[in-house]
């Protein structure tokens, strides 16, 4: 696994911090599995009780871990902001949509499902091409702190709107649906996580905010000045 540790301890909140690269099948680690809420087991609690792992296994300088990790992590924000979960997901939707019944009539033929439909299906088309816009960037533009972020923020809170569309169609629907319902239902929890996952959506709104815009510091958490 990787960790940022605080490697020298008198320094600023970002430095100081190394990124390290550690074996975790050795003596002193100990891995928790968690049980998520979708029954899932995904991550873990991991405990060091003098670990140990060799200096060649340092990432980047010693120091300057959070510069390694801020590429990581725009990584993991350009996955999460990738457009393939949502295009399947809404797929997926509007085929269950045509197959559910509420009231004896299909989903799609209620008004407010359609408009919900055809809402999300505009944010998907216009993300498609916010996407192709960003890919086709020069490298140093894709520095920017919005390439990663924006599309990590409207992807993640989009698809959680298709899973609550489709979670609302089948909780309406009475007929046994069986692993269907549940598939929806857990998609739904899934998409849930995600708007937290590799930074929530109020810390992305911050970066871009603060890093794009060049507006001032956010002051959440701090102290009042005494
Ligand atoms: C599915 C999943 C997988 C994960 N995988 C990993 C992993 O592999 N490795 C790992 O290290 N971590 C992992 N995480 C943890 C994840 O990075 C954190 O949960 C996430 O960064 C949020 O931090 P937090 O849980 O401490 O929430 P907090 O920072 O405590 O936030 C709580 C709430 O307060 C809000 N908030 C906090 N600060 C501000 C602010 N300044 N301004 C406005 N609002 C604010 C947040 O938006 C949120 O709503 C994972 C999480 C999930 C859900």
């Amino acid at each position: 696994m990787f960790c940022l540790v605080r490697t020298e301890q008198d320094a600023l909140k970002h430095q100081g911090i190394s990124y390290l690269l550690v074996g975790i099948r050795q003596p002193g680690v100990t891995v928790r599995p968690l049980v998520q809420m979708t029954r899932q087991k995904e991550f873990n609690e991991v405990f060091f009780d003098n670990a140990e792992t060799p200096v060649d296994m340092l990432v980047g300088e010693r120091g300057k871990g959070w510069n390694v990790t801020r590429s990581t992590l725009k990584h993991e924000r350009s996955g999460l902001g990738g457009l393939t979960w949502s295009l399947s997901m809404f797929r997926d939707l509007v085929k269950l949509a045509k197959e559910v019944e509420i009231d004896g009539r299909p989903a799609i033929a209620d008004p407010k499902i359609r408009e919900e439909l055809a809402a999300i299906n505009g944010e998907l088309m216009s993300l498609t091409y916010s996407t192709y816009r960003a890919t086709s960037h020069d490298v140093h533009e894709r520095e920017v702190g919005w390439f990663a972020t924006m599309p990590k923020i409207y992807m993640t809170e989009l698809a959680g709107r298709i899973a609550k569309l489709a979670r609302d169609i089948v909780e309406n629907d009475f007929v046994d649906m069986g692993g269907d319902k549940l598939k929806w239902i857990e998609r739904f929890m899934i998409s849930l996580s995600m708007s937290i996952a590799g930074g929530t959506s109020n810390i992305q709104r911050n970066i871009i905010a603060e890093r794009s815009l060049g507006l001032p510091r956010d002051r959440h958490g701090e102290r009042a000045p005494a």
